[in-house]
């Protein structure tokens, strides 16, 4: 197993580029969906052009736009995206019993559960590692992320699962300034007061003042915001 060697100092490059050289590309993957997964795209395509793996969870619950977004992703850099559906008859089984909208009575965390987590559960047991576009700044859960952990949400005692966040010590400017000097694409949604971009009924643009993920799941307390992905920032691993 690789060690955990990332010095704090390190770039995003150089943690993208120490992830892609450790791991095979079919044992390592980029997850997508917002500006920094694309920034991480970017990032990866200039170091190795189209041969690093990404995947992307459609819980069949996103904006039009983010269908849009991914597509236009795909065609920008000539990459496949794995894109992961929920199970069908999990997704039936709880819209029988409770509706579609479950999550504003009694919280995120089954949905989330069974349209995100599932998948990601299933697509994580084929690798040995992710890449993640978590920050530091994004929201008081995430303010201890590292360039390099174990995953402690995902891992087994049989499977260990590093999860590397290239961009943990960039703020939001930092993210923006790289899209706008490369033209890297994003989704038209941030043009629209969208920051944090989870699922349509879920997320809400924001005023320039708030908090990142305020617009995520709103009804809810900032410590649960976050949707199982990135569970053990929520626990004192
Ligand atoms: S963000 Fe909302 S709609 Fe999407 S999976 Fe979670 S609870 Fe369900």
């Amino acid at each position: 197993m690789p060690s955990l060697a990332l010095e704090v100092e390190s770039t995003p490059d150089e943690v993208v580029a120490s992830a892609l050289k450790r791991f095979e590309q079919d044992r390592i993957a980029i997850s997508f969906s917002g500006a920094e997964d694309v920034v991480l795209i970017d990032i990866a395509a200039k170091l190795v052009g189209n041969a690093f793996s990404v995947f992307t969870l459609d819980t069949g619950r996103l904006h039009a736009e983010t269908y849009e977004f991914i597509d236009r992703v795909r065609e920008h850099y000539d990459i496949q995206i794995e894109v992961l559906s929920p199970d069908n008859w999990d997704v039936e089984e709880l819209v029988r019993e409770k509706g579609l909208f479950s999550f504003y009575k009694d919280g995120h965390t089954q949905c989330c559960g069974i349209r995100k987590i599932a998948s990601l559960e299933r697509k994580l047991g084929e690798l040995d590692a992710w890449i993640t576009g978590q920050r530091r700044d994004q929201s008081a859960t995430r303010t201890n992320v590292p360039h390099e952990q174990v995953d402690t949400a995902f891992s087994t005692r049989t499977h260990e699962i590093v999860k590397f966040n290239p961009l943990a010590s960039w703020i939001a400017d930092d993210v923006w300034s790289y899209i706008r000097k490369h033209k890297v694409p994003y989704n038209v949604l941030h043009d629209q007061g969208y920051k944090s971009i989870g699922c349509a009924p879920c997320t809400r643009p924001i005023k320039a003042d708030e908090p990142e993920r305020a617009g995520r799941w709103w009804w809810e307390h900032e410590d649960d915001k976050e949707c199982g992905l990135h569970a053990q920032n929520l626990s004192s691993d």
